[in-house]
């Protein structure tokens, strides 16, 4: 299977999840300043940041992946893909099947999570 379509397929998809949540965290706030305007005690305000928390972090997520895959596509320009850039090993191919943007190996990003 040929990566840079997988890459742009979830670049496609990430783009989307990013405009969702984009899109979703406007209409919060949105709320959130009705609310605010009403009482800043307004019960309401609570649900509305655990709202805005949950789908900031989703926009973050979407725009980070977003990150990986475009410079993931850059590396197949390179012909740098498959190659963990951490260590210069290559990337196991389970592993880039279940991420194909991975920029580093399974070794590399255990460590890099400690
Ligand atoms: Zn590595």
């Amino acid at each position: 299977v040929n990566p840079r379509e997988i890459l742009l397929q979830r670049l496609v998809a990430a783009d989307e999840r990013a405009a969702v949540a984009g899109h979703d965290l406007e209409d919060v706030r949105l709320a959130r300043s009705d609310a605010s305007a009403d009482d800043e005690h307004d019960p309401e305000g609570s649900t509305l940041s655990e709202d805005w928390s949950r789908l900031d972090g989703l926009a973050r997520a979407a725009d980070s992946q977003r990150t990986a895959i475009l410079a993931a596509l850059q590396r197949i320009e390179d012909g740098t893909y498959g190659i963990c850039i951490s260590c210069g090993r290559p990337i196991g191919a389970e592993r880039l099947e279940a991420r194909p943007e991975a920029a580093t190996c399974i070794e590399c990003a255990r460590q890099l999570e400690r």
